[in-house]
């Protein structure tokens, strides 16, 4: 898989049978559907169907890096000002990553997880 952003290859990191990939260039996360239910469960947050926020049809989004499918970007948290991708055909998400020279040379499986825990704790915020 490739990132949507980069083009460079994703590297998985697992965790007995889940996965999160996390592009070396920008530091993005893409997960799928199911395995953020567990890590948003583990965090006691609510399931993203309930976390909510708006799709924006107007903002561009790169392709889901397992369908080759435009996503679409869902906006949320204060003001906004968060977003994710999504892909409506397998139910990725992709969060974008923090600035480059913030990228961790090295991430396990628990700080990634971590790092999409206070993403989704932040876009759960209303306004
Ligand atoms: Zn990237
Ligand atoms: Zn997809």
């Amino acid at each position: 898989m490739d990132c949507p952003r980069c083009s460079v290859e994703l590297a998985a990191i697992t965790n007995d049978d889940s996965a999160i990939n996390r592009c070396p260039e920008c530091g993005g996360l893409w997960v799928d559907g199911t395995d953020l239910s567990k890590i948003l469960l583990h965090a006691n947050l609510p399931a993203l169907s309930a976390i909510g926020g708006q799709i924006n049809v107007d903002e561009l989004t790169g392709m889901c890096p397992a369908c080759n499918v435009d996503m679409v970007v869902v906006e949320g948290g204060e003001k906004l000002a968060l977003h994710y991708d999504t892909c409506e055909s397998c139910g990725g998400i992709w969060v974008e990553g923090e600035e480059a020279d913030e990228v961790p040379e090295a991430i396990d499986w628990k700080a990634a997880g971590a790092e999409l825990a206070t993403f989704f704790r932040a876009f759960a915020k209303k306004k």
